[in-house]
């Protein structure tokens, strides 16, 4: 996360904001950032910690265009584009590797739907495709292969370092004239006859008529502190760094191996640093902001990478953490501006996938906060999905 010299900055909270921003992860500094390039003036980020504190930082800095909701592709391609161009716009080194993303499919079930939704890449431009086992087993030569039917691969997703994302958002943002306040948090809005009218903080009011949320898996409260219901629920997820591999090991498994994830179990790992980053979704986590790590998880990952990676069974565990997924009820997330209160933009419930969509994210509520229609059209993620039933599921969720 980004502490005191990077991320904080000196100033004070001001009198009045032309928009106010709740939030300083990946989101919240890419939205600061998207508006102030377009011309915004008194933009004001807040963020009751350090920038990056929340889950950006926990991310396991996995950034891919396969899904298979055709706006989770849009969404994730632009990403892509994007994180290639990040040196020069906004202006930050990220150590973007791209080796692609590898996954491995065992039933005939999930060889079709992935199958499908390869097609509706390729149809918008991602080259997607599914593998053989023995293609699968080049491109990652550590992998157990018996029970698998294909992989699909896209080369141009890898991973990319969050901190560095973040700290480029922030900075090229607040050069361009926002306002970025880490340690400042919300308590309140206020809102009178469905309009703004002010934020409360810890370190005073601000007036505005506008505002975004976008507070990760806290930002229900912020919702409800808005009047405005914003169904995202906070879900623990853990992450293991090996330590540094032997070298018959680091031989085999590179920067250049893919970001390789069983898609049954959902235990993946990519290389780190000289050791191995993994993670596995734990199937009986009940929501919660439990920020203690638990060793149950253990024994079903541990039989996943029996299965599938056994080399990596003999390497130490250097460091471990805890982050939150910010789910909402369809592992959609939630974008959009509310039809209750006038001005209140919402970006938030990313279910896991919210790193990769962060700068094709901050683009689209740059427009919705504009008034002209994003290129990529997100009126299906409107949080008043629910209410209608118009639920979107993805399914290529790790
Ligand atoms: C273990 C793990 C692995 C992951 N791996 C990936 C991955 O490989 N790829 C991927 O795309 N995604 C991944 N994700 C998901 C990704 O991290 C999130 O979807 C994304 O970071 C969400 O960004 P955000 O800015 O919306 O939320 P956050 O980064 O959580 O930012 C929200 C911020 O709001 C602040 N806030 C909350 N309440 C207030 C308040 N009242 N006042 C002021 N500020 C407030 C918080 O402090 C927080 O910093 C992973 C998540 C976890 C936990």
């Amino acid at each position: 996360m980004i502490g005191t010299s990077a991320g904080r900055t000196a100033g004070r909270l001001p009198d009045a904001a032309n928009v106010v921003v709740i939030g300083g992860g990946v989101m919240g500094t890419s939205i600061a950032f998207h508006l102030a390039e377009a011309g915004v003036s008194d933009i004001v980020l807040l963020e009751r910690s350090d920038l990056g504190s929340g889950s950006t930082c926990k991310a396991a800095g996995g950034v891919r265009a396969q899904f298979s909701d055709p706006i989770n592709i849009a969404l994730g391609m632009r990403g892509l584009e994007a994180f290639e161009r990040f040196p020069e716009r906004p202006g930050q080194e990220i150590d973007l590797r791209q080796p692609g993303y590898l996954f491995l499919l065992t039933d005939k079930e999930q060889v079709a739907a992935y199958e499908q939704s390869a097609e509706l890449q390729n149809r918008m431009g991602v080259p997607t495709r599914l593998l053989t086992p023995g293609e699968a087993a080049r491109l990652n030569p550590i992998v157990s292969l018996d029970d698998v039917l294909a992989a699909s691969f896209h080369p141009r997703d890898g991973y990319c370092s969050p901190e560095s994302v973040v700290l480029g958002y922030a900075s090229a943002a607040r050069r361009l004239g926002a306002t970025i306040l880490p340690h400042t948090e919300v308590t309140g809005i206020d809102v009178n006859g469905g309009e703004i009218t002010g934020v409360h903080t810890d370190a005073g009011t601000v007036r505005t008529g506008a505002v975004i949320i976008a507070a990760g898996a806290w930002s229900a409260s912020l919702g409800v502190m808005a009047g405005v219901s914003l169904p995202v629920e906070p879900l623990r997820r853990q992450i293991l760094i090996t330590e540094p591999l032997p070298a018959s090991l680091a031989a085999l498994v590179t920067h250049e191996t893919p970001m390789t994830i069983d898609a049954s179990t959902t235990f993946y790992f990519h290389r780190e640093g000289p050791g191995i980053l993994l993670g596995m979704s734990y199937r009986d986590e009940t929501p919660g902001f439990r920020w203690e790590y638990s060793e149950e998880w253990l024994p079903p990952l541990v039989e996943s990478m029996e299965r599938r990676a056994p080399a990596l069974l003999d390497v130490g565990i250097a460091h471990r953490w805890v982050g939150m997924y910010e789910v909402t009820p369809d592992h959609n997330a939630l974008l959009g501006t509310s039809t209750d209160v006038s001005r209140l933009m919402y970006a938030c419930g990313f279910s896991g996938h919210g790193f990769l969509q962060g700068p094709a994210v901050g683009e689209v509520i740059r427009d919705l906060f504009l008034e002209v229609a994003p290129a990529i059209d997100v009126s299906p993620f409107t949080a008043e999905r629910f209410a209608s039933g118009m639920l979107r599921g993805e399914v290529n969720i790790v």
